[in-house]
């Protein structure tokens, strides 16, 4: 990787990040942040697709090297055989740079994850959103944040 791609996953991934931990009304606290890397080649951009019926599913797909991955506990949810839906900017553009954020219980008890909230960046205008964001709720869930 050259340096001005690495810094630009740099910058991708701190906009995200600060997006991320952004106090929202309506929304639970992010406590901590994961930028999406792929296991397979260290890619950093990927195509994003979510179940078109749940919530609560997202399979990354990378661009360089076409491995797919599941962001959290989406792997148990996922199911080829439902329609899916692929995430496209607002400009049309369908590659991101992708992090999730998750929320966890406040009661310094348990490292459980209570929410998740995955963002992307467009990688061709740079505009942030969140794209899908679900439950968890259950646990332990604390290894949860070591799978994006
Ligand atoms: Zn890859
Ligand atoms: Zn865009």
């Amino acid at each position: 990787m050259t340096g001005s791609a690495a810094m630009a996953h740099e910058t991708a991934y701190e906009e995200l990040s600060e997006f991320l931990l952004l106090p929202e009304e309506d929304a639970h606290p992010v406590h901590e942040v994961r930028g999406c890397v792929c296991r397979q080649c260290g890619g950093r951009s990927f195509k994003v697709a979510v179940m078109a019926e749940d919530e609560g599913s997202v399979r990354r797909t990378c661009v360089s090297c076409g491995t797919h991955g599941f962001i959290a506990d989406s792997a148990e949810f996922w199911d080829d055989d439902e329609e899916i839906e692929v995430c496209a900017c607002t400009c049309g553009h369908e590659e991101f740079a992708a992090a999730a954020g998750f929320s966890l219980y406040e009661d310094g008890e348990s490292d459980d994850v209570r929410w998740v909230y995955v963002a992307l960046r467009c990688e061709s205008c740079q505009e942030i959103g969140v794209y899908e964001d679900w439950k968890i709720g259950y646990g332990p869930s604390g290894l949860l944040l070591d799978q994006v």
